[in-house]
């Protein structure tokens, strides 16, 4: 495991953010184990609040109630880059939040402005605690690799790192085609349109994750397979560390 961190003796914090299909959790998590860091999705959190509504029985078109249920979500992220995984209330929901139905509705909760409001300042604090060694946190201080669509720009602009994947939209379809249906054949491209590219407009609305922000570094994987991505995020996290 490579060493991290800062010379300032704080950890080391990562942002990665960019649309749906560009790799952006699975290069993370190996990013995060290679380098002895915790990992946080931030879009499970989104995927966390929008389940723990329909669990409350809130309707998902009522903002306030949304806001409300959602600022008292008893969420607990383990962040674990070998096994990431989200608790709500004392269930395991790590599986049930990636289930279609739940994916086809979460752009609904995550629009709110209130909900974003309170998922970021939970955010912001478990970056800090990582960041700074608070006690019972993962990494013991070795920082953190935080990813989600808005993480570069909104949640922590000040990361010592911070990248945006991108990839062109065939590939990012294909991409997700062939995880969900084993092939990308028409019939799976088509079946995941909705899922990549109406989500990603929908999300636009309200974050900016298909541009790079001033200071953040694009990582362009149209042409590019996990382990190339891999090693072209690595050598970005690498040069910035050493210039520090
Ligand atoms: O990345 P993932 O597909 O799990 O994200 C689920 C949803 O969470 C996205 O479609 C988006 O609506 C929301 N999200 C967000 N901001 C983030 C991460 C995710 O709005 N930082």
């Amino acid at each position: 495991m490579e060493q991290a961190g800062r010379p300032d003796g704080r950890g080391l914090v990562v942002a990665i953010d960019g649309p749906s299909g560009t790799g952006k959790s699975t290069v993370s998590k190996r990013l995060a184990a290679e380098l002895g860091l915790a990992y946080l999705d931030t879009g499970a959190m989104y995927r966390a609040a929008t389940w723990w509504c329909q669990h409350e029985g809130v309707d998902l078109s009522d903002t306030d109630r949304v806001a409300a249920a959602v600022e008292a979500m008893p969420l607990q992220m383990v962040t674990d880059p070998a096994d990431p995984r989200v608790v709500c209330a004392g269930t395991d929901i790590t599986a049930a939040i990636r289930e279609a139905a739940l994916t086809a509705v979460v752009s609904t909760v995550a629009t709110n402005l209130a909900v974003r409001a309170e998922l970021c300042r939970r955010q912001r604090a478990e970056i800090d605690a990582e960041a700074s060694g608070a006690p019972g946190t993962r990494s013991a201080g070795r920082g953190i690799v935080a990813e989600g669509r808005d993480i570069t720009t909104v949640v922590a602009p000040d990361a010592d790192v911070r990248i945006l994947l991108t990839a062109d939209e065939a590939a990012r379809l294909a991409r997700r085609a062939r995880e969900r249906h084993g092939s990308a054949d028409a019939a799976a491209i088509a079946a995941t349109r909705d899922e990549v590219v109406r989500r990603d407009a929908q999300d636009s609305t309200v974050s900016t994750f298909m541009t790079a922000a001033d200071g953040v570094t694009t990582v362009d994987t149209s042409a590019f397979d996990i382990e190339d991505t891999f090693r072209a995020v690595l050598g970005v996290v690498r040069a910035v560390s050493e210039a520090r």
